[in-house]
């Protein structure tokens, strides 16, 4: 399943993907990076 990096804006693989929950939903990131980008900031992200 292709899935797509909030963060970042690229798609990728979520084989592949480093994940996150917020508010029930969890959410794909193609680094560790992005993933603290996110959880600094999740509701800049959150809408999608
Ligand atoms: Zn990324």
């Amino acid at each position: 399943m292709r899935v797509l990096d909030p963060v970042c804006g690229i798609e990728l693989d979520d084989d592949l993907a480093v994940t996150a929950e917020y508010e029930g939903k969890v959410y794909h990131f193609c680094c560790d990076g992005c993933k603290k980008i996110f959880l600094k900031n999740p509701k800049k992200y959150r809408s999608r």
